[in-house]
């Protein structure tokens, strides 16, 4: 499939390399789930991630098909990097400090937990609402 004019572009290295970082996106989502059930706001940023990495992954892929020049990468990834700046707070949710007071939270509040509070303000929250908390 790939020709001799279009292995050694931009193009052709992005379409053999962003597969494995949408694995990557991908497998981060689905460990999300194992962790915490449902969706939260952190679930769909890697969603939304893995959305955008799957856009590039095909774009890059139909560029090296079709013999596409590399220029018009820059307009595509213009895009691709400017939605997430636009679109942060549903991008990066992910808060390294307690929403509540500030303190520092462990990687797995970080990454999987929405709200993430620390373990004093969880058992506020948890005293206040016992329903409310599952962990
Ligand atoms: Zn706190």
């Amino acid at each position: 499939m790939d020709t001799i004019n279009n292995i050694d572009t931009i193009s052709y290295l992005l379409s053999k390399a962003l597969p494995f970082v949408l694995l990557g996106v991908l497998g981060f989502n689905l460990i999300q789930m194992l962790f915490k059930a449902g969706w939260n706001r952190k679930r769909f940023a890697s969603f939304y991630m893995t959305c955008l990495v799957g856009g590039l992954t095909v774009i890059s892929i139909l560029f090296v098909q079709y013999g596409v020049h590399d220029l018009f990468l820059i307009p595509v990834f213009a895009i691709a990097i400017i939605i997430p700046i636009v679109k942060r707070k549903e991008f990066f949710p992910f808060s390294l400090s307690c929403a509540k007071c500030g303190r520092g939270i462990s990687i797995r509040k970080i990454l999987f937990e929405d709200p993430a509070y620390c373990d004093s303000c969880e058992k506020i929250e948890a005293d206040k609402d016992p329903g409310n908390i599952t962990t």
